[in-house]
């Protein structure tokens, strides 16, 4: 059966987008790849710029999974400080993937601008610090990034001007980066997904990939078709177990939940925000918002680590929302979802080559930029470049332990620790 999307502000604000077709019959192409979020949209758009013929095979809609939901938020670099990286890596290592990753952004910027994607993109980043110890530790976080790569992005907020970014009483100074922002993510997606098949991509939705078999070429299988490939890329994130079972097993899911106010009206969106940039507060279970453009509060907030949903997810997400603006309480919530957020062990994303098939999984909360140059670099290796590829592919990584029954309460046991120290 067709799928549609949840309900979302995303997709009830979703520019037009024609249905793709259900793939029928037995396709070749140089490359097949799995998954229609960022990450495949982003390899197929860069390799079929590359000369490669390229099926994209999506199961339910372009964009349907955490790439049509997220937060929107634009968070530079990985979820490891420059601090953590030189101290497991070394300072050469630590240095090079600084500066890969903090290429991102500019990659999506370039994409945006290239092909005129009209997703609301704004410009800046606030972290805002809920303890003093905090606001030391981006402190010298700033400093050892500096240092490494030189970081004219970022400023220190001191506590008497965190209200030039937010009108809360919740926080103790921050960190601004003005190399991060915020976009519509939804229409980021299906804007990449345009440009992928105006560059010859053949897409396809409802259309999900029941097996992949493994020989000299790669046969991707869905209900009655196939597509046979010289090359696999396998973007399902959360989904990977589903095709790649060790691979499953270095990815968690981890349910999250956004809500949408109904418009605030200019004068009250600018006196929240006033300098319209994202924000994400330090607490391990963070906090996280924006406006959109039409002066709602996006909000995220609060993790649960149950596999069903709050029975009222708006209702969730309201006491963390009315926690850090006061002056909200009550307000209007129009729309509430939820989605899966894949999440590696030690946070950092999962790159990898399996003869030829390549994998990129695992974002850990920063997909929006990391995937768009995650993808370009997975179509780079396929062309025999991969040097940044590479560099992503070394990043230390385990799997979650406890095998399939018990890695869930594990994590669950694990989180709720951290969860508790947020409120000490
Ligand atoms: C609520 C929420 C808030 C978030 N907020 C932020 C944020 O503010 N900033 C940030 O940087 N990151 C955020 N993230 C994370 C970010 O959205 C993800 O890291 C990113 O979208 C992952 O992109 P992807 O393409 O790898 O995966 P997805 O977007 O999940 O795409 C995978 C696709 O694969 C398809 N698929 C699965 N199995 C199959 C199959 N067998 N055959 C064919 N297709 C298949 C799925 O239908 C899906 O469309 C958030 C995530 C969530 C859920």
């Amino acid at each position: 059966m067709a799928a549609a999307y949840p309900p979302s502000y995303y997709a009830a604000s979703a520019k037009p987008f024609p249905r793709q077709p259900v793939l029928e019959g037995d396709l070749a192409a140089d490359l097949v790849v799995v998954g229609g979020g960022y990450t495949g949209l982003s390899t197929a758009l860069h390799a079929a710029e590359r000369g490669l013929s390229v099926i994209l095979l999506e199961a339910r809609r372009i964009g349907w999974g955490a790439s049509g939901r997220n937060g929107g938020q634009m968070i530079p670099g990985l979820r490891w400080g420059a601090k953590e990286l030189v101290a497991a890596l070394g300072e050469g290592r630590a240095r090079e993937l600084l500066l890969l990753a903090n290429s991102a952004a500019g990659k999506v910027r370039g994409r945006i601008a290239r092909h005129a994607i009209a997703c609301d993109l704004r410009h800046g980043h606030f972290t805002a610090a809920v303890k003093p110890a905090h606001l030391d530790a981006m402190k010298r976080e700033l400093e050892e990034l500096d240092r490494l790569v030189g970081y004219p992005d970022g400023r220190i907020v001191e506590p008497g001007g965190v209200g030039e970014f937010v009108a809360s009483p919740l926080y103790h100074g921050g960190f601004f980066d003005a190399g991060g922002g915020h976009l519509h993510p939804l229409n980021y997606a299906l804007g990449l997904a345009e440009a992928a098949l105006a560059a010859g991509v053949r897409v396809f939705e409802d259309s999900p990939v029941t097996a992949l078999e493994r020989g000299s070429k790669v046969v991707a299988r869905t209900a009655g078709s196939t597509v046979t490939a010289a090359y696999a890329v396998l973007a399902t994130d959360t989904e990977i177990g589903e095709l790649d079972a060790a691979q499953g097993r270095m990815t968690m899911p981890v349910a999250n939940y956004n809500v949408a106010t109904a418009p605030l009206g200019a004068e009250q969106a600018a006196a929240l925000l006033p300098a319209n940039a994202a924000v994400a507060d330090s607490k391990f279970v963070l906090n996280y918002y924006r406006l959109s453009a039409d002066n709602r509060l996006i909000f995220g907030g609060g993790e649960k680590y149950t596999p069903a949903p709050p029975p009222d997810v708006a209702g969730f997400v309201r006491p963390y929302l009315e926690r850090v603006f006061p002056q909200l309480a009550g307000v209007a919530i129009t729309h509430a979802w939820g989605g899966m957020v894949g999440v590696s062990l030690n946070r950092l994303p999962r790159l990898g080559r399996d003869g030829n098939m390549l994998y990129a999984h695992g974002w850990s909360g920063h997909g929006v930029l990391l995937t768009t140059l995650a993808g370009e670099l997975l179509a780079d290796a396929l062309a025999g470049e991969g040097r940044g590829f590479d560099l992503l592919a070394s990043l230390p990584g385990r799997p979650f332990p406890g095998g399939p029954l018990l890695r869930h309460p594990l994590y669950v046991l694990g989180m709720a620790w951290f969860a508790l120290k947020d409120r000490l």
